[in-house]
């Protein structure tokens, strides 16, 4: 089949816009006429440094990103942010309190490293929010960094599980959220707060900025969040976040490279690595290290430059085809919420076919659609998804921790596409429900 023929609601990676894949098969071939293809030039080449700001440019335009933050480029996925995160946030906590203690402690640097040492060991808290696979694989990350500094360091603030009636991802607890600073811990912040805006395993979204972490105290709270599966998917105001971070493979491009959108003051807020090593930390791995990789403008190793120039392509596409709406990314929300709610509607309409698995239609997600046949039948669940096949509507069979349907709707995936979806979901039900 042609590509035009193929529908694909693959959760990772999607597909790509039709004319950014045929204009991106002649990049690879002979990149604007140059003889070379763009995976085969120089990431330090005038070509490559272009493209690197000119996606910078797009995405600041894009997400109105503030002036006193920095878009980072990087290696290793979504997962690799898992350690980098925990890595970079910890050496801050600890400049933080190395300076607080060298101005209570008239610079006594002895007796600095001794208190600073004993915080470490008593204080440190990371704050996880567990809404799903991919927030617990992050806060089990985190656990195995920190485990040598001491237990508990991770503080599970909430797990979504606990309040399922299925002991199931498939919620977002509204209370009990047991943040740092708390009666078990203390007066003192944690080095951050970790949630994941969209599980996209589970099919579980934040409908917004999650109420629960608005700060209300004097304690300033250092929010990071996944975004790899609904980055430009909608409006988000940077400014409430510290890090924001994703896998481009969904939204925003083809695997290869990572988003980090992270705070200035972060990159200038980290001790030396002696004092880190003194006080028992290990230093950040040079390719996980946000300062070095900000000072290097994304260019401290070798950066897959056509992998870039895709996300160029898609970042420009969002700007044109949303031009008149304002702010930029209105108009991809409202088409984001339009796919999602033709499916959801369609599955609804079938309620004794179609379970949706996610029971509160506040929190389900737009971007990727979990739902069962029949409770789980595997016989009506497999005769679905060959038929889905026939049709060429590819990409939807559930992830195998969860199993059943999984619709996952980026947006590369045109509203015509979710239509002819829709109109197999409805075919499917009428011949089962007879
Ligand atoms: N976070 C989320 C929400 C994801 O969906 C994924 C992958 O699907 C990851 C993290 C891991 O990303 P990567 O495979 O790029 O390491």
């Amino acid at each position: 089949p042609s590509r035009e023929e193929i529908a694909y609601f693959g959760a990772g990676p999607s597909g790509l816009d039709n004319q950014i894949a045929v204009a991106a098969s002649q990049a690879f071939l002979n990149y604007e006429n140059s003889g070379l293809g763009l995976a085969e030039i120089s990431h330090r080449s005038p070509e490559a440094t272009k493209i690197l700001a000119d996606t910078k440019a797009a995405l600041t335009q894009i997400l109105e990103i503030p002036d006193n933050y920095e878009i980072i480029l990087s290696h290793g996925g979504g997962s690799g942010q898992f350690s980098a995160i925990v890595f970079n946030m910890v050496a801050m906590w600890v400049e933080k309190r190395r300076r607080k203690a060298m101005e209570e402690l008239d610079g006594d640097e002895g007796r600095v490293l001794e208190r600073v040492m004993k915080e470490v060991r008593t204080q440190l808290r990371l704050d996880y929010i567990l809404t799903g696979s991919w927030s617990l694989k992050a806060s089990q990350e985190a656990a195995k960094l920190v485990e040598p500094l001491g237990k508990d360091i991770v503080n599970i603030v909430v797990d979504a599980r606990k309040t399922s009636n299925k002991g199931k991802f498939d919620n977002i607890p509204e209370e009990g959220w047991n943040l740092t600073p708390n009666e078990n811990y203390g007066n003192d912040e944690s080095a951050f707060v970790y949630y994941c805006d969209n599980e996209t395993v589970d099919g579980v979204e934040f409908p917004k900025f999650p109420p629960q972490l608005e700060t209300k105290s004097d304690k300033e709270r250092l929010i990071v969040a996944d975004m790899s599966s609904n980055f430009l998917s909608r409006r988000v105001d940077v400014s409430k976040y510290a890090a924001i971070f994703g896998g481009a493979q969904k939204n925003i491009g083809i695997t290869d490279i990572t988003f980090v959108i992270i705070r200035k003051d972060i990159l200038t807020t980290q001790p030396s690595n002696s004092f880190l090593h003194a006080v028992g930390i290990w230093s950040p791995p040079t390719i996980l290290h946000y300062p070095t990789l900000s000072a290097s403008s994304s260019l401290y190793n070798t950066m897959p430059i056509f992998s870039i120039w895709i996300s160029l392509q898609i970042t420009l596409l969002l700007l044109t085809t949303h031009h008149l709406s304002s702010p930029p990314l209105l108009g991809q929300e409202h088409l984001s919420h339009k796919k999602s709610s033709l499916v959801y509607t369609t599955l609804s309409a079938h309620p004794s076919i179609y379970n949706i698995n996610v029971p509160h239609p506040a929190c389900r997600s737009r971007m990727n659609i979990c739902f069962r046949i029949k409770g789980g039948d595997e016989g009506a669940e497999k005769a679905f998804l060959k038929g889905a096949e026939e049709r060429g509507l590819l990409g939807l069979k559930g992830h195998r921790s969860v199993g059943g349907v999984r619709v996952s709707c980026y947006n590369a995936v045109g509203v015509g596409k979710v239509e002819r979806l829709c109109g197999w979901l409805g075919e499917f039900a009428e011949k089962e429900g007879r």
